[in-house]
């Protein structure tokens, strides 16, 4: 049977005399949906809270670990301190055990290691990069993944057993944050206060607090005037719901947000709450999931070291190669064939949702106007068919978004949702380095303060009056897909010049200003190689569409340069680095 034609629809045909008239096209539509969601929100990165203090700090109360008791503030010193217990922190420390390190210690805001995956216990929670390659240090846990894609309970049950198997339970501070981070220069010791009044001295700090680390909530009218039950969906609170989600039956559930967390949950919220009202402002890309359970055959026949043989081939893709026949094209044209291609995946994306979703208006809502890089795209098979069951209504605020809540619920265009749960999807503070955390270099200088004018980095780990301090996962350092394979390039990198002080039997090390200079010069020149920042609709990719100093964000540059910049920086330590002795 044909299917009838969609009402709703947005239809754009093929001219096949002109195609690129058609690209053209939805370039406007995307620029469009891009302006629109700009104009109502125009003040950027601000129209987020970060700071969840007074009613709102209920949104980042730990909901998992209530056990950890009281203790005596601590008054010691360790030689590396990780502000952090995420997987930053874990494969860090397995490559400082192979250089000697014996005193490692863990400060962690939450009852446990394991970072994200602590917090994110959330229903349908998953990782969709795949586990083998996401997972660090297979080689030597000597595991495989259960499935193609991990769930978030296998990865947080496999980040203790690092813990357990690189003995970093034995120092470890649980339920502690650190407050502050001064350099001590006497001592040439960094001195560690946190919020149960400890004061660490440590010879190496790694700021290893994460990337997708404090929860935000949008700012909407009446946030607090919110009478029924609501949470973050990084502090799943399992009690209300129960562990199965059965809690939910008799209960009318809101979700604020679409991203990637919102996805995952919302088939689980769907098949369990009485009533579902999903509030979205932009709508993810969903592509298709093809898991799998790992086959045990299969597994037999990884040899020792398959997994970094995985990452050296990843690491060599990662590095775009000149094909032939687009070597003589205009940089224009490059760009041009590189957007048609984009949208061509996009509009795949689209005849997807057309395929699945029954109403068509519903169908509509739900397709992704703009380059499939502008956020981050989604894998789920669950996702679409969930708005085809009759107790789940997607509320399309068409890129306007929730801007008022009232007692009873969210309010969009005159109209009240009462209900009783009230769940927020709305993300993370974005790679902020001091999470939580003041640090305070040479002379006192706050690093927030020396960022002002800019970030300052070499390869986004190393900044210049902060000797032994070391940044993972922040600003100026490549960003990919499978995240882990930045942490563990720098955790090699960090070990590497944590072992070159040791070996010497020098005390510190710190970047000199040139090598900040050549770095910063290597961002700024990278800048929008890879994509048009500005022409994206608005999301944490881009800082919400504001205009950015140049060497804010990533560094752009290949991933493949990254590694080279890393192994030539430490080829040259003794260059491009203060050191004290
Ligand atoms: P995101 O920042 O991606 O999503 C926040 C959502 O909230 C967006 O859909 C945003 O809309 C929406 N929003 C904000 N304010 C409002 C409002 N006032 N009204 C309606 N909607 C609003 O957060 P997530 O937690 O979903 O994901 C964060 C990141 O975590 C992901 O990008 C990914 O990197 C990682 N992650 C990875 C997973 C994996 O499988 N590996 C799984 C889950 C998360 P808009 O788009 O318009 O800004």
């Amino acid at each position: 049977m044909e299917k009838a034609q969609n009402p709703f629809s947005f239809n754009i045909e093929k001219d096949f005399d002109n195609p690129q008239s058609y690209y053209d096209k939805i370039k406007e539509r995307f620029a469009e949906e891009r302006d629109l969601r700009l104009n109502y929100r125009p003040e950027g990165t601000d129209q987020y809270i970060t700071e969840l203090e007074g009613n709102l700090q209920k949104y980042a109360i730990d909901p998992h670990g209530n056990s950890i008791p009281d203790r005596s503030p601590l008054s010691d010193e360790v030689e590396c301190l990780f502000i952090g217990g995420g997987f930053s922190a874990l494969l860090t420390s397995a490559r400082l055990r192979e250089v000697g390190v014996e005193s490692i210690r863990i400060v962690e805001r939450g009852a446990d290691v394991g970072g994200t995956w602590y917090w994110n216990r959330y229903p349908g929670v998953a990782c969709d990069v795949v586990a083998y390659d996401y997972l660090p240090l297979l080689d030597e846990m000597n595991y495989v993944p259960t499935h193609h894609y991990a769930q978030g309970h296998e990865i947080y049950a496999y980040c203790q057993e690092i813990a357990k198997r690189f003995d970093l339970y034995k120092l470890a501070l649980f339920h502690t944050t650190v407050t502050s981070t001064l350099w001590d220069e006497t001592e040439r010791r960094w001195i560690i206060s946190t919020n149960r009044g400890d004061s660490i001295k440590a010879q190496f700090v790694i700021c290893a607090n994460g990337t997708l680390t404090k929860p935000k909530l949008s700012k909407i009218r009446g946030l607090e005037s919110f009478s029924g039950h609501s949470f973050h969906t990084s502090r799943w609170d399992y009690e209300y719901t129960g562990q199965d989600l059965s809690k939910l039956f008799n209960k009318r559930v809101g979700i604020i947000g679409t991203g990637a967390s919102a996805v995952q949950a919302i088939p689980k919220l769907g098949k369990n709450a009485q009533e579902l009202f999903v509030f979205q402002r932009t709508p993810s890309s969903i592509d298709i999931k093809d898991d799998w359970k790992t086959d045990p055959e299969w597994a037999k026949t990884l040899k020792p070291g398959w997994q970094a043989l995985r990452r050296e081939k990843a690491l060599i893709n990662s590095e775009p190669r000149q094909r032939e026949a687009t070597m003589s094209l205009s940089r224009e044209e490059k760009i041009r064939r590189q957007e048609n291609a984009n949208i061509d995946a996009m509009m795949r994306i689209h005849k997807r949702i057309e395929e699945t979703v029954a109403d068509p208006k519903t169908a509509e809502s739900l397709k992704p106007w703009y380059m499939m890089m502008c956020k981050r795209p989604c894998f789920d098979n669950e996702y679409l068919p969930t708005f085809n069951r009759s107790n789940v209504q997607l509320v399309d605020t068409k890129g306007k978004g929730i801007l008022e809540i009232g007692s009873d619920g969210p309010i969009f265009e005159d109209k009240q949702y009462p209900l009783d749960l009230l769940i927020m999807a709305t993300g993370f503070e974005v790679q902020k380095t001091g999470t939580y955390n003041r640090i305070l270099g040479v002379d006192g200088l706050d690093l927030e303060d020396k960022y002002r004018d800019g970030v300052r980095t070499v390869l986004g780990i190393h900044s210049q009056g902060y000797p032994n301090l070391f940044i993972m996962g922040g600003y100026q350092a490549s960003f990919r897909f499978n995240l882990t394979d930045v942490l563990q390039r720098q955790g090699d990198h960090i070990s590497g010049c944590i072992k070159h002080v040791r070996d010497n039997g020098y005390k510190t090390l710190d970047v000199t200003k040139d090598a900040e200079d050549w770095w910063v010069n290597e961002v700024i020149s990278n800048r929008g190689k890879t994509t048009r920042a500005e022409d994206c609709t608005p999301g944490y990719y881009n800082f919400e569409g504001e205009t950015q100093r140049r060497q804010d964000g990533n560094y752009n540059g290949s991933f493949f340069k990254y590694v080279t910049h890393m192994k030539s920086t430490l080829d040259r330590i003794e260059e491009l680095f203060d050191i004290g002795r």
